[in-house]
């Protein structure tokens, strides 16, 4: 019997076909250099799923995806679905998938490829090396907190709310992935709250500074989420691993992406308790250059680098895919995206080919 890894492919929409294509022509590749052997299935999802079945997650593909080792997803969206109702539109199916799957472990790497160190929002001083992990809980926290709505309080005015609620079970699984992660890089963790205010998060911490204790080879850190952020933007080196909620997770993770320079390079994972993943590219089906062939592959390739690492057991050809990335780039490939204005862009098939030839 072949005990050959599963992975479902999600292509979705916008330029998540084209971009995904590559990955695959990527994967084969360093399947075949590290002689691995993977079970590659297709599915629909998001507006390519509701044109074909008339909703964003066909019961088929939520089996398949929970029947996969991993899920590699391109992108969902686009304007021709805007003008339906939001429980039917192709966002539902992502969000679908992570809350079926049970993905509550976010994994956002920020990474600074020194060939693209002009592209940063920051001085090349204060990014040069840059390579931190955020670790967001992705099915908890304010965002899935009941109750929540809107209501007419008692002086008969409308108000909204929401409740930020964390169980213990939560807090600790999400921290066992941020020390683990953190165990495997520079051993330094810092964990964001906002435990002078809220509550939740000084149970938040606690919980943090309970976990450290198996883990004492990793170091523990506490930060306020405001600070955080201005750390972030002041001098982000200090940070190796961040861990923290949905919400402050959701918020500093796209202020950690904007000191890298371009969308178009960062990939993700999100895990489940069974350390199955999605993996996809941090980005949108990006409406405006999709068909064009201009789009950037690189951080779906390099989300196909974070699936070996994270679910397949396979870090070495993770490297492998990680190198052949940074060659390509050294070779000044640079796709629309990440080319200076001075220089010439290529397709997304070409830069395909470029990591494929590098592999
Ligand atoms: P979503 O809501 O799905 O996150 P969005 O509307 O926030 O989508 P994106 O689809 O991520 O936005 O696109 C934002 C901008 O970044 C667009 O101008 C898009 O062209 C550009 N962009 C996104 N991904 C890439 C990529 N891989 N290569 C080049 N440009 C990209
Ligand atoms: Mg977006």
């Amino acid at each position: 019997m072949s005990n050959a890894k599963n992975i479902l492919i999600l292509p979705g929409d916008g330029i998540g076909p084209e971009i995904v294509a590559q990955a695959e022509r990527v994967l084969s590749k360093v399947a075949e250099r590290h002689n691995l052997e993977f079970n590659l299935d297709h599915a629909l999802v998001g507006g390519a799923a509701i044109d074909a079945t008339g909703g964003p997650l066909p019961d088929d593909t939520l089996a398949k995806a929970k029947a996969a080792d991993a899920v590699l997803l391109g992108a969902v969206g686009g304007t021709k679905w805007d003008g339906l109702e939001m429980a039917k539109r192709p966002e539902k199916g992502l969000l679908g998938l992570r809350a079926n799957l049970g993905l509550f472990g976010n994994l956002r790497p920020a990474i600074l490829y020194p060939q693209l160190a002009s592209a940063s929002s920051l001085k090349p001083e204060i990014v040069a090396g840059l390579d931190i992990l955020i670790v967001r809980e992705l099915t908890g926290g304010i965002y899935f907190g009941q109750p929540r709505g809107e209501r007419i309080n008692d002086q008969g005015e409308r108000e909204g709310y929401n409740t930020y609620v964390y169980s213990e079970s939560e807090i600790k699984r999400i921290g066992r992935v941020a020390f683990e992660a953190a165990r495997k890089r520079d051993k330094r963790l810092c964990s964001v709250d906002k435990a002078n205010v809220l509550e939740v998060t000084v149970l938040w911490r606690n919980i943090m500074n309970d976990l450290a204790k198996e883990y004492p080879d990793v170091e523990l850190t506490h930060m306020y989420v405001d600070n955080a952020a201005m750390q972030l933007v002041r001098a982000p080196k200090q940070f190796d691993v961040i861990v923290t909620g949905n919400m402050f997770g959701d918020i500093l993770s796209d202020c950690a992406a904007m000191l890298t320079g371009s969308i178009g390079m960062l990939p993700s994972a999100s895990l489940n308790e069974a350390g199955q993943g999605m993996y996809e590219p941090i980005h949108g089906s990006a409406p405006d250059i999709a068909g064009k062939g201009v789009a950037n592959p690189l951080a779906t390739i390099l989300s196909v680098a974070m699936m070996l690492r994270y679910s397949l057991a396979e870090p070495d050809a993770a490297d492998t895919i990680e190198r052949a990335v940074s060659r390509v780039l050294d070779q000044g490939l640079r796709t629309a995206d990440i080319a200076g204005s001075d220089e010439q862009s290529v397709s997304t098939e070409a830069m395909g080919d470029a990591v494929v030839a590098a592999l």
